[in-house]
C-alpha cells in the first residue's frame, strides 16, 4: 500500500523555515539532550521534550533492533504532568498506525496529518479508524543517512495540532535525538565491553600489564596495592625491563633466549613460568602470558599480558618430583642391597663344595702317583667331587629359585637379641641427643617366625622415629623405652614407649598412610613399611598415646608355630 503523497500529506520538506525557530528553545532542547548519557534518561528527556515542544497528547520511541521494530518507550500526557515509561516489545498496531510508521521507515521522510481519521491518505489504517485519530506527527530518526529510530507523537482532542512552527524544533530535536541515544548506546556497549574484558582478566589472572617498545613496563593493574602485597616480582617494577632481573637467576639459559627471541620477533607467548625475585628479596614462580599490540599503522607499540602467581604450585610440583626421585633411589637401594646380600651369599655357598672340590681333585691326584694307585682312594674322592659338584649345582638351584619367587626367611627369631642388637646400633644417636634408651626385655617372649633383618628395620625405624620426636623437646625428661611381653593368643608383643610431643589428633589418623610425615626432610614412608611387614607375617601395628605424654608403637607378631601351644 502506498498512499498518495498530495494533497493530504504534508512531508518533513513542508515544515516551517528556519526563521521559524525559536533560539533559545533550540538550545535549550539541544543542551538537554545532549548532556544525557544514560540511555534511559536520554529517552526520558527526549520524550518528555517531545511531548512538551509539540504539544502532544501520547508519544513513542520506536528504534530498530535486529529486523524488529521495538517500542522502547511510551509518553502520556496527564494534566499538566507528562509520564515517561519504559518499553521493550514489537512495535504493533495495538500501538500506533502501522501504516504510518512503515511509511517513514520506508522513506525516511517525516509524516504531518492534521485530521488522520477524516481526510488522510492513512484515514483506513485500523488503529486510526478505531480510534478516531486526530494529529499525528511521526518523525524519523536519522544519522549518516541511517534510519535509527522513530518518535510518533498524537493528539486525539484537536486537529491541525502540529503546526509547522512546532515541527521545525521537532526535527532538530529529532536530529539531536539520533546523534545522542547513537552516542549512548555506543558508550554503553563500549562500557559493557570494557567491564567484560575486564572480568575475563580478573578472573584469568592476578594481575594485568602493558610495556612499551623497549619492553619496560608502563602500567601495571593495583600496581600499588600488589607491591604493597609483597606479591609482585621485582621483574614487573614499572620503568624496568621484564627479564632483566630474573635472566641472573634462571637456570635454563636456553629457555631465557628462547623467551627473548619471540619477543624481538613480537610474538604473542603463553604461560612463560619463571622464578623471579620479589620486592623483598625473596624467589617467587610467576607465569606470565602477553601479545604484542601496535598502532594503527602496524607499528609496535609494546606488550599486554597477563600474569599469575604460581609459586606454590610450581613448589608443589617441585616437592613431588623429588619425592618421586627420592622414592626411586630408595627402591633403586633396596634393589642394589638385596643384590648385594644375594652376591655376597651366591659367592659363600658355592665357594664351600668349589674348594672341596679342589681340594678332592688334588687327593685324587696324590692317590694316583702311588705305586701302584690307590685306586679305591682314587675313586672315593671322585665320588665326593660328584657330590660336592652336586651341591653347587643345588645352591644355584636355590638361587635360582630365590631371585624367582624371593620368598621371606621363615626363622626363628629372637626378638629380644634383635632389639639389643638395634639398641646398640642406635645409642650414638640416641647419646647425640641427650635420649635415654631403656629396655625391658621379658625372658618369656618366645621365638617369632620370621627374618630377622627385616624384623630389625620395623625396631629401628620406631627407636629413630622416637629419638627424632623426644629430641624436639625443649624442656621434660627424653627417655625411650623398648618392652618385650608375650600375650594371648600365642603372639609376642613389642612396645616402642617415648616422651616425645605424643601424636596430634590430625596426625594419628594418617600416621601408617604412606607418604604421611610432618618433618620438612621426611619421607613419611617408615610406618607404612613397618605396618605390611609385620601384617604381612600376621601381626598387628598401631600408636597410642603414652602416659603421661609421648606416644606408644607397639606391634604383635605370632610365635613360632613349634613354640605355640
Ligand atoms: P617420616 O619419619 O619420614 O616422617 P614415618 O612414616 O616414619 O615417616 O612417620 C610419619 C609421621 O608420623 C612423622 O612425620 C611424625 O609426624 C609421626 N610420628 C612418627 N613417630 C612419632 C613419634 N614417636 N612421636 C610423634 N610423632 C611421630
Amino acid at each position: 500500500m502506498n498512499p498518495p503523497l498530495e494533497p493530504i500529506l504534508k512531508i518533513g520538506a513542508t515544515a516551517s523555515p528556519v526563521e521559524h525557530l525559536d533560539l533559545a528553545t533550540a538550545i535549550k532542547v539541544s543542551q538537554a539532550v545532549s548532556s544525557e548519557f544514560v540511555p534511559e534518561k536520554l529517552i526520558d528527556t527526549i520524550m518528555r521534550t517531545a511531548i512538551e515542544q509539540a504539544g502532544a497528547e501520547r508519544g513513542l520511541l520506536i528504534r530498530p533492533r535486529g529486523l524488529e521494530q521495538r517500542l522502547e518507550a511510551e509518553a502520556t500526557t496527564s494534566g499538566d504532568s507528562v509520564i515517561v515509561q519504559l518499553r521493550d516489545e514489537q512495535a504493533g498496531a495495538a500501538a500506533l498506525p502501522e501504516s504510518v510508521l512503515h511509511y517513514v521507515l520506508r522513506t525516511g521522510e517525516s509524516v504531518i496529518l492534521d485530521d488522520a481519521a477524516a481526510q488522510s491518505a492513512f484515514a483506513d489504517d485500523p488503529y486510526i479508524r478505531e480510534r478516531q485519530t486526530r494529529s499525528i506527527l511521526c518523525l524519523p530518526l536519522i544519522i549518516q543517512g541511517q534510519l535509527n529510530g522513530v518518535v510518533y507523537l498524537e493528539n486525539n482532542l484537536t486537529h491541525g495540532a502540529f503546526a509547522p512552527d512546532r515541527t521545525a524544533i521537532l526535527k532538530l530535536l529529532a536530529s539531536q535525538a539520533a546523534i545522542a541515544l547513537e552516542n549512548a548506546t555506543l558508550s554503553q556497549a563500549l562500557r559493557e565491553s570494557e567491564q567484560r574484558f575486564r572480568d575475563y582478566a580478573e578472573t584469568a589472572s592476578d594481575w594485568y600489564w602493558e610495556t612499551d617498545a623497549d619492553h619496560k613496563v608502563t602500567r601495571m593493574k593495583d600496581y600499588e596495592q600488589l607491591r604493597a602485597l609483597g606479591r609482585l616480582p621485582l621483574t614487573s617494577r614499572i620503568g624496568l625491563a621484564r627479564w632483566d632481573f630474573a635472566e641472573d637467576l634462571e637456570s635454563q639459559p636456553e629457555k631465557w633466549e628462547l623467551h627473548r627471541s619471540m619477543l624481538e620477533a613480537r610474538q604473542p607467548f603463553r604461560d612463560f613460568v619463571y622464578p623471579a625475585v620479589r620486592f623483598d628479596g625473596s624467589l617467587t614462580y610467576v607465569k606470565v602470558s602477553g601479545k604484542p599490540y601496535f598502532d594503527a599503522k602496524g607499528n609496535f607499540l609494546g606488550y599486554r599480558g597477563t600474569g599469575n602467581d604460581v609459586d606454590a604450585a610450581v613448589r608443589a610440583d617441585q616437592a613431588e618430583a623429588a619425592l618421586r626421585q627420592a622414592q626411586a633411589e630408595l627402591v633403586h637401594l633396596a634393589r642394589v642391597t638385596t643384590l648385594g646380600e644375594l652376591v655376597a651369599s651366591i659367592a659363600h655357598e658355592v665357594n664351600q663344595p668349589i674348594a672341596a672340590t679342589v681340594t678332592n681333585a688334588q687327593a685324587a691326584l696324590r692317590w694316583l702317583r702311588f705305586d701302584p694307585p690307590k685306586l679305591d682312594e682314587v675313586q672315593r674322592t671322585l665320588e665326593r667331587i660328584v657330590r660336592n659338584a652336586a651341591r653347587a649345582g643345588d645352591v644355584v638351584q636355590r638361587i635360582r629359585n630365590l631371585v624367582k619367587k624371593a620368598p621371606l626367611r621363615d626363622d626363628r627369631v629372637d626378638i629380644n637379641a634383635a632389639i639389643r642388637e638395634v639398641v646398640e646400633l642406635t645409642r650414638s644417636e640416641a647419646m647425640k641427643n641427650g635420649v635415654l634408651v631403656r629396655t625391658e626385655l621379658a625372658d618369656s617372649v618366645p621365638p617369632v617366625r620370621g627374618d630377622r633383618v627385616e624384623l630389625q628395620q620395623v625396631i629401628l625405624n620406631l627407636v629413630i622415629n622416637a629419638v627424632e620426636a623426644t629430641s624436639a623437646l625443649t624442656e621434660g625428661p627424653r627417655e625411650l623405652q623398648i618392652v618385650t611381653g608375650r600375650i594371648e593368643p600365642d603372639h609376642a608383643l613389642i612396645a616402642v614407649r617415648d616422651t616425645g610431643p605424643g601424636l596430634a589428633p590430625a596426625v594419628e589418623e594418617n600416621l601408617f598412610k604412606a607418604f604421611h610425615t610432618t618433618k620438612p626432610n621426611g619421607l613419611g614412608l617408615g610406618l607404612s613399611i613397618c605396618r605390611s611387614i609385620v601384617e604381612s607375617r600376621g601381626g598387628r601395628m598401631w600408636a597410642t598415646a603414652n602416659t603421661p605424654r609421648g606416644a606408644v608403637f607397639q606391634f604383635t607378631l605370632p610365635v613360632h608355630p613349634e613354640i605355640a601351644t
